[in-house]
């Protein structure tokens, strides 16, 4: 597909049922009825960012902030371990507190529970990223949220587009597992620049593709924004799984914001990931980069047991390995 054709299935909401059934055909015929989990932790809400969008960037001071000590992090990812994850995402705010060598050792201690550890703590130096690769980290997370660069510098103040695309390169290099991806209904965000995020991330070949709405947050100076639709979203994703077919494409937490059903749905249109939440406590409400997020009242227990409820009421099974991706072209 090129850019015009991504468009015309971008547009066309008149056909997306049949744009979601090709999805969910590629999905089954590339990566099957598993479903993976991971089980994702939230442990720092602390950032030096002011992304416009989002609510825990620097400036909203009216947030209570926290961070998850070391031994308490490793301590919640064990009671995760035992109950069945084999993937952890840690995620956080740039919060430096957690340097080179703090991250390295949380690192080596959760690897030690023979699981796959994603990380998703953003932009750092190609040292730090081969410094946590070399104590086991697998995989890493980072969208490039838009690849507009007006759009990205008007949204992300101080930071530099560029360098962004240079640690997603960076960290293909040291050989993570990749995971990019972008938002949807940026304010200024046209379709055909949606279409070139598609472009971008099928050629950069990722292994995983969050795709998710923007979704306005008071606290922020986008408050007053329109913020994406579920269904947009949905054609985004599901043409993502027409592109690359054989990668993990998360049905993403933002999408269920919207719709009870949000997740579901998007396991019916090309997903083939969760990633519940085993956060605990309060730091599950403090950890909110959008308003109306899921589950904030909910234990790791109760968030595992229901996804994966839902996950059997669709026909679909969990997966039990460790659900890299396999690549098949
Ligand atoms: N500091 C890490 C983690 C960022 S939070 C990093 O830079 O990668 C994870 C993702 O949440 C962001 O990449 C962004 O795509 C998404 N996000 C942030 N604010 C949002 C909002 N208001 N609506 C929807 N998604 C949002």
């Amino acid at each position: 597909m090129n850019g015009e054709e991504i468009l015309k299935l971008l547009e066309d909401e008149k056909n997306e049922a049949e744009l979601f059934r090709q999805a969910d055909l590629v999905r089954k015929q590339y990566v099957g009825d598993e479903v993976h989990l991971r089980g994702l932790i939230e442990f720092s809400n602390i950032c030096r960012n002011n992304c416009m969008y989002c609510g825990i960037r620097k400036d909203n001071k009216k947030l209570s902030r926290f961070r998850i000590e070391p031994d308490e992090l490793v301590k919640t990812v064990q009671k995760a371990v035992n109950l069945g994850f084999r993937t952890i995402v840690m995620q956080s705010g740039e919060d430096m507190y957690y340097t080179r060598d703090k991250l390295c050792r949380i690192i080596a201690a959760i690897k030690k529970f023979d699981v796959a550890v994603t990380l998703s703590v953003g932009e750092r130096t190609f040292a730090d990223y081969k410094a946590f690769r070399e104590v086991g980290a697998d995989r890493y997370l980072m969208r490039i949220e838009t690849t507009d660069k007006d759009l990205y510098h008007r949204l992300n103040p101080k930071m530099s587009w560029d360098y962004r695309y240079e640690c997603l390169l960076m960290l293909k290099e040291l050989g993570y597992e990749l995971g990019s991806g972008i938002m949807v209904g940026l304010p200024g965000q046209s379709l055909k620049s949606i279409a070139e995020d598609l472009l971008f991330l099928k050629r950069l070949d990722v292994d995983m593709a969050g795709i998710g709405p923007f979704i306005p947050h008071q606290e922020t100076p986008l408050a007053n924004s329109c913020g994406g639709s579920l269904h947009l979203a949905l054609r985004t994703m599901a043409i993502m799984r027409l592109l690359l077919p054989d990668i993990n494409i998360p049905a993403t937490t933002a999408m269920e914001s919207l719709h009870p059903k949000g997740r579901i749905l998007a396991l019916q249109s090309g997903a083939n990931v969760v990633m519940p939440n085993i956060t605990e406590g309060e730091y599950r409400r403090l950890y909110q980069l959008y308003p109306g997020k899921i589950c904030i009242n909910e234990t790791p227990v109760q968030c595992r047991s229901c996804i994966g409820l839902k996950i059997m009421s669709i026909g679909r099974k969990i997966g039990m390995g460790y659900g890299s991706r396999k690549k098949v072209l």
